[in-house]
């Protein structure tokens, strides 16, 4: 058996004395594409930083490519920025990106201010200049967050055909649908790794209400899966039992008295 990739060894992360990651034993293997699912505050974003050597794990051992992490990063990784958190403060980070596209021959978009740049534009930017790097594995937080559905899907086609070409991926995700839909393999997160699999396998409506405490609703068919949380409280119906619709007698009434009072 080949070295993982990525090994976490038993680790837990904490910021004071808060666990936000608790005895973590992961194994991601040459060539896969993996998606983090959890909530929001599950620790999915740690637990990448602990990937990055960015944060030192206070228990256990984070291992790239059978080497121990200890703080520092591995030159084999690469990572891709979520692209609504970047600020793009200084001119120095400006003057690369516009580098890269010129490489990549894609100046009219360097002619741009990158803030005219849509979500989807800047996210390859980032990829390429992540890709520059040569890195056996790609980590990428939120890459389809902010994002129209078309770019979205052309965003995870791209990592698919990088992942084809043997790069390993992790990503973080909370777009459930999109995840089922692409990712070969997921890792269901709420502060421990709570189930991992294929979509297929770890979509079942008790892994999910485990990791989102929530209640879901999983629908299959024609070979896709759906998920759906249920309204927690009232749906339409319940607010609107009898709703107003337009155009109704009542509502045109209204508009009428209206205008009298304006012309009055
Ligand atoms: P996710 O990415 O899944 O939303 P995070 O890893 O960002 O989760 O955060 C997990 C928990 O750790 C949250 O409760 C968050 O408030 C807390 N947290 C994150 N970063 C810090 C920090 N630098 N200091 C203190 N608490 C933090």
């Amino acid at each position: 058996m080949s070295v993982p990739v990525i090994e976490f060894r038993n680790v837990t992360c904490r910021y004071g004395a808060t666990n936000v990651l608790e005895n973590i034993n992961l194994h991601l293997h040459k060539g896969q594409f993996a998606g983090i699912l959890g909530p929001s505050g599950a620790g999915k974003t740690t637990l990448l930083k602990a990937v990055l050597g960015l944060i030192v794990p206070a228990e256990g051992e984070v291992l790239i490519g059978g080497q121990a992490l200890r703080g520092r990063p591995s030159r084999r990784v690469a990572y891709v920025p979520q692209v609504e958190t970047v600020d793009w403060p200084t001119a120095v980070e400006r003057d690369l990106a516009h580098r890269i596209m010129k490489r990549l021959g894609i100046e009219q978009l360097a002619k741009r201010h990158i803030r005219e740049l849509s979500g989807g534009q800047q996210q390859r930017i980032f990829l390429a200049r992540a890709l520059i790097a040569e890195p056996d594995l790609l980590v990428l937080d939120e890459p389809t967050a902010g994002v129209d559905m078309r770019t979205q899907e052309d965003i995870l086609h791209l990592l698919s055909d990088l992942n084809q070409e043997g790069i390993s991926i992790l990503m973080t995700t909370h777009d459930l649908n999109a995840a089922a839909a692409h990712l070969p393999w997921v890792i269901c997160l709420n502060r421990t790794v709570i189930a991992q699999g294929t979509p297929d396998d770890v979509f079942q409506p008790e892994t999910l209400n485990a990791t989102y405490h929530g209640d879901m609703v999983v629908v299959r068919q024609h070979g896709m899966i759906f998920v759906q949380e249920r309204p927690h409280t009232h749906t339409v119906h319940d607010l609107h039992p009898h709703p107003v619709l337009a155009h109704s007698e009542e509502s045109t009434e209204e508009l009428e008295d209206e205008r009298e009072w304006i012309t009055s």
